[in-house]
């Protein structure tokens, strides 16, 4: 047992924490979200067959991705859309942490992952960052790229606005104001390589859309795709 988590343990008994998933008090041992709630997670099995599962076809047509994953499905009022509001709206960082831990296991199991070179989270706005206090994907993104051994560039990408300026219908319009959220900044952390780009949950796919278009403009060999979760 390390000194590390004598202390953790020592701080529980005296402040004992709550699981994020369920609210029920967490026992000795466990971190974040209690083993209950850790067994009934909806995981997917998108690991399994990064090239061929429910996710993939979102992106066809719209820009090449080799591997996509999404470690778990959104479900409505459930466990996995308050782990999501503890990680977004209450400082809870320490989910994305966890999550990415669990999830980077599995990756690093799968030859499918083992060309990835760099990993480069979605970005937040700098206003959205200081409000926030850290990106929730940052955390998770890093405990990707720990367990497959290779860096995060986390200044990558850039997001110029925090949101679409107004509602375009034509499709055309949409997808180039998509566009112009973001723009790359660090170009070199990317250049020539095989990009894993992580996001928090994948709705309708655009986001991750407009990003990797961006990588592969400038320069990434080539891109896959990591999410917290997926709503589909
Ligand atoms: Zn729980």
């Amino acid at each position: 047992m390390t000194l590390r988590t004598l202390l953790h343990d020592f701080l529980a008994l005296l402040y004992p924490e709550d699981c994020r998933a369920c609210a029920g008090e967490l026992a000795m041992g466990e971190e974040v979200i209690c083993s209950h709630c850790r067994i009934k997670l909806p995981y997917t099995d998108f690991h399994t067959a990064p090239f061929d599962n429910a996710l993939h076809p979102v992106f066809w047509g719209r820009v090449p991705v080799q591997a996509a994953g999404a470690y778990l499905k959104f479900q409505e009022k459930g466990r996995v859309q308050r782990l999501l509001h503890q990680l977004k709206y209450r400082g809870q960082e320490e989910v994305g942490e966890v999550l990415g831990r669990w999830y980077g296991a599995l990756m690093q199991n799968q030859p499918d992952y083992k060309g990835i070179e760099v990993v480069v989270p979605v970005p937040l706005h700098k206003s959205k960052l200081k409000q926030r206090g850290y990106n929730q994907v940052a955390a998770f993104s890093r405990e990707l790229a720990t367990a497959l051994s290779v860096p995060v560039a986390e200044d990558a990408l850039q997001k110029n606005r925090n949101s679409l300026t107004q509602t375009k219908k034509d499709r055309q319009a949409r997808w180039e104001a998509m566009q112009q959220l973001y723009s790359i900044y660090n170009k070199e952390s990317i250049q020539g390589k095989h990009v894993l780009l992580v996001d928090d949950v994948i709705t309708t796919g655009a986001t991750l859309e407009a990003c990797a278009s961006l990588l592969l403009q400038n320069g990434a060999s080539a891109v896959s795709i990591a999410a917290i979760a997926y709503t589909l």
